[in-house]
């Protein structure tokens, strides 16, 4: 069956006692047992039984069973937002002493996490050009837990090419991590590129329309864990399921940034119209990068669906027709830019990205701002640029306010 026939027909476990059609909110916090025992069995993790929301829930549980079911991951886990979701990956994954292997073009907060947070309990970001596999490959050594790529930079716009990534990551016995928030698994399947891990933004795409801030970590149970710096001893009791085991059992209810039931509910029914919306904000955005070329003033236009971009033949291989909605343009220097962004009437001064709205922002003044000037050089976002993320509005009206714009 086609993936969004499968999302959408997807049932949840336990017959509702009214025969609800959607998972109701199961806005609890714990669970009652019949008896003492019943509740030793499920404390125990034999009878699979809910006892507190911040472990699990059903609402949630059903989310992730259907995200599941779009990504074809092995074990998934719902997080209360993207960074959570990166957060928990390295507390399980990483250890004083060991590195991650990554590139500086990172979403902002991800790039911080490494090189202050992680930094502080003695994790190193070892930098390399993530667009060149050799480097990469080149990068790893023995206290390698991870290569760590964005499948497409933000606000870079490089596109990962996954499988050789993965490759190197591979031959060296060290898994791949991906953040695969900016093209859903209805047009790429990350994890058949070769990733073990993937992270995920959902308040991006998935939660349809910008209805809340969630993340999710998905484990392809594809490493060996007991190549692992960090996993070996575990993978000796739970083999292809260490990670899952080392998150769920521990880190991700010591740390506790579980997603709300709510967010559930309304992530779930994001996930119905997940490709739907993909697909037409891609194709408004591969319009709009090349009517931003006609406009006078646009020094360049910076998309992967353009063919003159760099990137053009990885993201045909990788994503098809549907190279995505995030695009970057670049005028004169930032207070054109500015300017440019004041006389817009449709478009919305915001952050985020794929909202059903269109979103338009200056990134080294915003996401970037709080960096010292040292990490701002390392990040290399240019002042002349703007990131638009397309939404669903018609994409005439679109091209009318950027041109009355400009
Ligand atoms: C937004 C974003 C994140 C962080 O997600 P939150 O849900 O805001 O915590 C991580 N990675 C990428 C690529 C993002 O766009």
């Amino acid at each position: 069956m086609d993936i969004s026939t499968r999302i959408i027909n997807k049932r949840f476990g336990k017959d509702d006692a009214y025969g609800a059609i959607a998972m109701p909110v199961y806005s609890n916090s714990a669970f009652e047992f019949d008896s003492a025992e019943a509740m030793e069995d499920a404390f125990m993790g034999r009878s699979g039984e809910h006892t507190y929301s911040r472990i699990s829930n059903p609402t949630v549980t059903f989310f992730e069973q259907r995200v599941a079911e779009a990504s074809g991951a092995k074990w998934v886990t719902a997080t209360a937002s993207g960074m959570a979701a990166i957060a928990d990956t390295f507390v399980v994954a990483a250890r004083a002493g060991a590195n991650i292997v990554t590139g500086t073009h990172l979403f902002g907060n991800t790039f911080s996490l490494f090189m202050i947070t992680l930094r502080d309990f003695g994790v190193e970001a070892r930098f390399c050009d993530m667009t060149n596999p050799e480097e990469v490959s080149a990068a790893i050594d023995e206290n390698t837990c991870a290569v760590f790529a964005e499948l497409i930079t933000n606000p870079h716009m490089e596109v990962a090419d996954v499988e050789k990534l993965a490759a190197a990551a591979h031959t060296k016995n060290v898994p791949m991590i991906v953040d695969s928030t900016v093209v859903p698994w209805t047009v790429c399947k990350t994890g058949a590129l070769g990733a073990d891990i993937e992270v995920v933004s959902s308040t991006k795409y998935i939660s349809g329309g910008a209805t809340g801030i969630g993340g999710l970590i998905l484990d392809h149970g594809t490493f060996d864990w007991s190549k692992s710096i960090k996993l070996k001893s575990l993978s000796e009791k739970f083999g292809q399921m260490a990670f899952s085991a080392k998150l769920r059992n521990e880190v991700f209810r010591n740390l506790g940034a579980c997603m709300s039931p709510q967010t559930a509910a309304m992530q779930c029914l994001g996930l119905e119209t997940l490709d739907l919306r993909y697909r037409r904000a891609s194709a408004g955005a591969s319009e709009l990068a090349v009517f931003l070329q006609t406009l006078q003033g646009v020094k360049n236009v910076n998309y992967n669906g353009l063919p003159d971009n760099p990137y053009y033949e990885i993201s045909r291989r990788q994503f098809g027709e549907n190279p995505g909605a995030m695009l970057t343009f670049a005028l004169r220097d930032r207070a054109e830019c500015y300017a440019f962004m004041n006389r817009l009437q449709i478009i919305r001064r915001a952050t985020n990205l794929f909202d059903n709205k269109s979103l338009i922002i200056h990134p080294l003044s915003t996401i970037y701002g709080p960096l010292s000037d040292e990490y701002k050089a390392l990040v290399e976002v240019p002042d002349d640029m703007m990131r638009l993320s397309v939404g669903l509005e018609d994409v005439e009206d679109l091209k009318k306010d950027l041109a009355q714009a400009m």
